[in-house]
């Protein structure tokens, strides 16, 4: 993993959501995913957790994006 400049993830490749204990990956970590999961705005979650990290080689399995 290396950390992110974006919350989109690139081709390829995905982004797991920074937050302890979530684990969320998709291609994008969306404002509504940090909304209803965290009750958080992205840029809270951004300055409490830092960007998402970029990941590889996922399951199709753990993809619930
Ligand atoms: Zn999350």
């Amino acid at each position: 993993m290396s950390v992110n400049k974006s919350w989109n993830a690139l081709s390829n490749e995905f982004v797991k959501c920074p937050v302890d204990n979530c684990g969320h990956i998709g291609t994008i970590i969306t404002k509504t995913h940090c909304k209803l999961v965290h009750n958080m705005t992205r840029e809270a979650v951004r300055k409490r957790y830092g960007m998402p990290k970029r990941v590889t080689k996922v399951k199709e399995s753990e993809i619930n994006g």
